[in-house]
């Protein structure tokens, strides 16, 4: 198995890379945060991601999408990382697209074209306390009509106050804590008795809370089997857990490179600060630390690509380890940075703020070094 970009994925990555760094650099995110921009982020960007053919990588060539995998889609989002982009691309193309392949003709067929169009946008609604913990999913799915009543409520749902669908966990059966009995719908946002309340998060990134008041929905709505939800919630997961994974390699990478660059530029004592030796064995490191993620992350997506029963396993590996990683990078980048490093100018610490915030997404570093602990026994 390579632990390197194909010529193909490097391709990709040529093409990536320059038009994230042009069309949304930070200054993108600086500029909405600052503008107080209700979205939070750009719809014309979301367009521009869908004519060059981003939003369909992973949705089937049956489907009309390029039939691509997660080492291609872990290329978008490693240069999202790097260049802090506030995208939908994470919810919608990635964890959403994998559950949509769950789901009936249906809706992929309503889904897939919105979605390859830049059309779309859908939300996970998935957790509800304040950390990630999706089998404790308590809010209820009723039998009622020819389908069902949500009511309960959601939070942390990134960009839920614009999206077009939500992904919902409801409970069919069982009770909170258990994976079986879990279903999981797809809702149209505007559905009846559905209400959003929004959040502006650390990384300011708006992600809502919302309550679902008896919001009625066809049998249609299931995606996959009820009370049988933890399967394609595993897979959306799965993606979601790689993905942030791939874009913390981006915000740690980024983060490094900025103080690598800092390092060689700043002069103290008459000397460049990265002369220093107790500099450089921090830098270098960070520099193992980072090269540890990237491997594991693309050992991971080769594995969750080719349908591998270990991938669950490398996954939970690859986010427990990315977030190590990535928040040593943004710490040790704040810190090498000295008194600038604590500075608004200075990018470093929207670095931190967004390593923050990706920690704790799918489930923060402990949660998965737990999973990884498990799944081996102990
Ligand atoms: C609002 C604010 C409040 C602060 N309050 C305090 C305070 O109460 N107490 C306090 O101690 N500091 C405080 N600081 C930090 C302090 O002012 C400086 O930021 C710190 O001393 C780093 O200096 P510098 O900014 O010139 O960084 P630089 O000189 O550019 O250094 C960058 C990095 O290199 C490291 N470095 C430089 N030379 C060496 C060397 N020879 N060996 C190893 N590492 C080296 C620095 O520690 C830093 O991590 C504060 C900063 C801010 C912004």
């Amino acid at each position: 198995m390579a632990l390197y970009l194909s010529d193909d994925q490097a391709m990709l990555k040529d093409t990536v890379a320059p038009f994230l760094a042009e069309n949304a650099p930070v200054k993108h995110l600086r500029t909405l945060r600052d503008g107080k921009d209700a979205a939070g982020l750009s719809r014309d960007l979301w367009k521009q991601f869908a004519e060059l053919g981003f939003t369909g990588i992973l949705v089937p060539e049956a489907d009309g999408g390029l039939g691509l995998g997660h080492v291609e889609a872990g290329i978008v989002l490693e240069e999202i990382g790097r260049n802090l982009t506030p995208s939908p691309f994470l919810t919608t193309a990635v964890a959403a697209v994998d559950a949509l392949k769950a789901g009936g003709a249906d809706l992929r067929a309503q889904w897939f074209p919105r979605i390859l169009a830049g059309d779309a946008i859908i939300a996970l609604a998935i957790d509800e306390g304040a950390k990630h913990r999706p089998a404790s999913t308590a809010m209820a799915a009723e039998r009622s009509g020819n389908g069902f009543k949500l009511s309960g409520k959601k939070q942390f749902v990134l960009n839920g106050h614009i999206a077009d669908m939500l992904l919902v966990s409801a409970r069919t059966g069982g009770s909170a804590g258990e994976e079986a009995g879990i279903t999981l719908f797809a809702v149209p946002r505007t559905a009846v008795g559905i209400s959003v309340d929004v959040d502006r998060l650390v990384d300011s990134s708006l992600s809502a809370r919302v309550t679902f008041d008896g919001v009625q929905v066809d049998a249609d709505a299931v995606v996959g089997e009820i009370d049988a939800g933890w399967g394609p919630l595993t897979r959306l997961l799965d993606a979601g857990r790689l993905g942030a994974s791939a874009e913390m390699l981006g915000v740690g990478g980024g983060a490094m490179d900025m103080t690598f660059g800092y390092l060689k530029q700043r002069k103290q004592f008459g000397r460049l600060i990265g002369e220093f030796q107790s500099l450089q064995h921090r830098a270098a490191h960070l520099y193992g630390e980072m090269e540890g993620a990237r491997s594991i992350v693309i050992k991971a997506q080769h594995l969750l690509d080719d349908g591998d029963p270990r991938a669950e396993l490398f996954v939970a590996a690859a986010k427990a380890k990315t977030g190590k990683s990535c928040n040593l990078a943004v710490r040790e980048g704040v810190q090498m940075h000295g008194g600038i490093g604590m500075t608004d100018e200075y990018d470093i610490g929207l670095y931190m703020k967004r390593d923050r915030a990706l920690n704790e997404f799918f489930g923060d570093s402990y949660f998965h070094a737990d999973r990884v602990a498990r799944m081996n026994g102990y």
